[in-house]
């Protein structure tokens, strides 16, 4: 289901209304990203994993058989899940379980999401027509840190990526959860990310790891002509949520919705 490009967008923007003109069309150079995911893969084998032992690797190709035997395509997107120790993000005791496609309580009520749903979500950002031409995501900014997995994955892929988290203990957490990967291109910021990140737009990619009614303006607006934004959204008058993708052009905005999904919610200001 697709919007032609040409309507006025209301904001904020929801399911039925994702569709306009866009501002003045902005030029971004994109540089090669081989040696920074090069340096990123070494410093992955570096670092020890912990908790599984050093079979986690197995555990972790097998997952992926999995998720490929489920439609999971994209080699790139593959190599970096079989790269990004999950174990390491949850707690020790649900540690077995990180390898399932089950989603797993990370505190204060919130999830990491399953891996089959997170392949499947920055997959559809891999087939953006700028990350496809370029061959990674660019510069992408991801709303709902979490644990931080989702983010560690993300800048395997990406030349360069924010994340933000609401949830103070949350955006410590992960960032405990990451220092041992040393992910040079990773910032993770504390903050309302409702409102985005003017200071780092536009961003090539966007994705929300949270679902809320309406797509925030300010996810638009710092979303590049070029660009690519995949969220869950609640779909109008019914509760089901959906994955909606948002592709930016120079004369509007694009959409199409994908499967129900089941995201814990998006909400406004800082918490915890
Ligand atoms: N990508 C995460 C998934 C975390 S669940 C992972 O890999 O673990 C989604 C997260 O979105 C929750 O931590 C929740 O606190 C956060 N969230 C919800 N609304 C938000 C907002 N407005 N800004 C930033 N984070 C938000």
């Amino acid at each position: 289901m697709n919007d032609p490009a040409g309507k006025a967008p209301r904001f904020p923007l929801r399911l039925d209304q994702v569709g306009g003109q866009a501002p003045a069309p902005r030029k971004e150079l994109l540089r090669p990203q081989a040696p920074l995911q090069q340096a990123h893969a070494d410093a992955a084998r570096r670092a020890a994993p912990s908790g599984l032992g050093l079979d986690s690797a197995d555990v972790r190709r097998r997952m992926v058989q999995r998720l490929q035997a489920q439609g999971l395509q994209h080699e790139a997107v593959a190599a970096a899940l079989a790269e990004v120790p999950r174990h390491a993000f949850v707690d020790a005791a649900l540690a077995t379980q990180a390898y399932e496609d089950t989603s797993l309580p990370i505190g204060l009520g919130q999830t990491i999401s399953k891996p089959s749903v997170v392949a499947r979500m920055i997959e559809l950002l891999m087939r953006g027509a700028r990350a496809r031409a370029a061959s990674g995501l660019g510069r992408t900014l991801e709303i709902g840190t979490g644990c931080g997995y989702q983010a560690a994955l993300l800048a395997r892929l990406s030349r360069q990526v924010l994340s933000i988290e609401r949830l103070k203990p949350l955006h410590d957490k992960a960032r405990e959860n990451i220092a041992p990967l040393r992910i040079a291109n990773l910032r993770l910021v504390y903050g309302d990310g409702m409102r985005g990140h003017p200071p780092n737009a536009p961003y090539d990619s966007i994705i929300a790891a949270a679902g809320g009614e309406a797509l925030p303006p300010a996810w638009l607006e710092q979303l590049a002509v070029g660009g690519r934004l995949v969220a869950p959204l609640q779909e109008p008058r019914t509760n089901r949520q959906v994955l909606v993708v948002v592709d930016r052009h120079e004369a509007g905005y694009e959409h199409s919705v994908h499967e129900a999904v089941k995201f814990v919610p998006l909400k406004s200001g800082l918490g915890g």
